[in-house]
């Protein structure tokens, strides 16, 4: 029978998925999603080839929510696994607060626990946790683990937790707590395999995608990050505004009567390249266009992911390395080239023909900063934690897997 780890990404209207063999060093089996969850559900399922499983759409009326998606799933799942169970489900979770700092087995007090921090992510969140629920309801005996995006960057300097409000606010929890971790955590382990030399150094990992932020990481450990309290915080995103003068959320309460509601979409879901653009959020789409506001955007992008680098740098007080990942930082070689242009201050150094083959080592040979690109798998960080912690909790108990 094979042994199996499901992984899922549960996004309010998208549910993400990724198969492994677990008696095969975590080999992807399979991947998809079902996406238009409450308007027009579609489920696309392919092989590590790039071979369609599935491709199929579903009636809003019989496929309502992320439940009826999870039970068509692994009715899928059934057929495709021949009626063997996945072994154990791993969860993507955006928010663990300051109580989660690694990734935990889901029990009913976990789940209330990861409630309360709903408010803190508001749009991750409740669809991470309606998955997780989901799961325990159509297959109570499977075993799941929640990993958390915050949890990469516990244990950091009290300096770079707090905001300078009244200290008993820090207490209460508002705090930097910084997301993407599983991506960083991924990418600080393959340091180890392709680039030992530098894993134990001074790296900036700029994780570049829809979500984007950036991360400084001495050592394997996370010592600064560009996300704070929110996933708003830092880089402008796809939608997100990224770094703001709160006093621009004042002005536009006091002057615009913009209230919670209003402001939310504004800062998740109407700013950053695609506020700045009208074009959109697809930095492909941006590059292709003459809209002039487009290439402001991107203009607005780099500027602030070079400001971010010396940020972080700063903080490592040194760099030995620049490491790309995600969708923007593994696929353009203009947005890389730019910023590293402007980083040719702290020892950054092109090989431009490396970087627009999309080579791993980017940087020449006499770069002081060696600069990486380097594809981030979140999917298969969180399958690793979930066979580790379930490991972990039967060593603990004295059972062996
Ligand atoms: P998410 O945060 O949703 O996981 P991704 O990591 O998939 O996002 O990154 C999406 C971003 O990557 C989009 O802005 C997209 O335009 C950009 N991107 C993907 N492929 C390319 C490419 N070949 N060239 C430039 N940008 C790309």
């Amino acid at each position: 029978m094979n042994k199996t780890v499901l992984v899922l990404n549960a996004g309010s209207s998208s549910l993400k998925f990724s198969i492994f063999d677990a008696a095969e060093n975590l080999t992807l089996m399979a991947k998809g999603q079902i996406e238009g969850i409450g308007v027009a559900p579609r489920f696309v399922a392919e092989t590590v080839e790039g071979e369609n499983l599935i491709d199929i759409r579903w009636n809003i009326l019989e496929v309502k929510d992320h439940r009826d998606c999870l039970a068509r799933l692994n009715a899928w799942l059934d057929d495709y696994l021949d009626g063997a169970v996945p072994y154990a489900v791993g969860h993507r979770v955006a928010h663990g607060g300051d109580i989660f700092s690694k990734p935990v087995v889901v029990k009913a007090d976990v789940i209330s626990k990861l409630d309360e921090l709903t408010l803190l992510a508001p749009l991750h969140q409740p669809h991470n946790l309606a998955g997780i629920r989901a799961v325990a309801a159509i297959n109570p005996n499977t075993p799941q683990v929640a990993c958390f995006d915050t949890a990469f960057h516990r244990g950091r300097n009290w300096v770079t937790d707090a905001y300078a409000l009244p200290y008993e606010m820090y207490e209460e929890g508002i705090r930097r707590y910084g997301f993407h971790g599983t991506s960083y955590e991924y990418i600080a382990r393959k340091l180890r395999d392709i680039a030992p030399n530098i894993a134990r150094k001074k790296v900036v990992v700029a994780h570049l995608g829809n979500g984007a932020s950036m991360c400084a990481i001495n050592d394997g450990k996370s010592v600064a990050t560009t996300m704070g309290f929110t996933p708003i915080d830092g880089l402008p995103m796809g939608t997100r505004s990224g770094q703001l003068d709160p006093g621009v959320l004042l002005y536009l309460m006091e002057r615009r009567n913009y209230d919670v509601k209003k402001l939310e979409t504004l800062l998740y879901k109407n700013s950053g390249l695609k506020g700045i653009s009208g074009v959109g959020n697809d930095l492909r789409a941006l590059m292709a266009s003459d809209e002039p506001r487009a290439k402001l955007a991107v203009d607005y992008f780099v500027h602030r992911v070079s400001r971010e680098l010396g940020s972080l740098a700063a903080s490592l007080q040194g760099l030995d390395a620049l490491v790309f990942t995600a969708g923007i930082g593994e696929h353009s070689a203009i947005v890389r080239e730019r910023v590293c242009k402007a980083a040719g201050w702290l020892g950054v150094e092109l090989d431009q023909a490396a970087n627009e083959s999309h080579a791993q080592v980017v940087s020449g040979a006499e770069s002081k900063v060696r600069t990486m690109v380097v594809p981030t798998d979140e999917e298969l960080m969180i399958a690793i934690h979930t066979l580790e912690t379930l490991d972990a909790q039967w060593n603990a108990f004295g059972i062996s897997a």
